[in-house]
């Protein structure tokens, strides 16, 4: 990843295809994640701290259907609310998602 000097947040994010409500997110992540009555993840997209991209980096390795995605976004008013592509710390694979 080559750096452009545009400050980014990293938001965290599940598809709701991909996942079968392992559950392992919310225990690595709760944070961020918490489970709904059926065992879905509930997840707040707010900006990650570099703490939490640790842990976020975790769940999303955990994640045995690789449901957990990270986004990397220009940070500002709008906090990269659509993410334009998505970016993922070392060791995490990234899909992209339909709009
Ligand atoms: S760990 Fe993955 S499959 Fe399990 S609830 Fe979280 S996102 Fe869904």
């Amino acid at each position: 990843m080559v750096s452009t000097g545009t400050p980014v947040v990293i938001r965290v994010q599940v598809d709701p295809i991909a996942c079968d409500a392992y559950g392992y997110c919310a225990e690595l992540l709760p944070e961020r994640v918490t489970l709904d009555e059926w065992g879905y993840p509930i997840v707040d997209g707010s900006p990650l701290s570099a703490e939490l991209v640790g842990l976020a980096t975790r769940a999303a390795n955990a994640c045995p259907r690789r449901a957990v995605l990270l986004h990397q976004v220009p940070a500002g008013p709008t906090g990269g609310r659509r993410p334009p592509a998505a970016v993922a710390p070392a060791g995490v694979t990234v899909r992209e998602m339909a709009p």
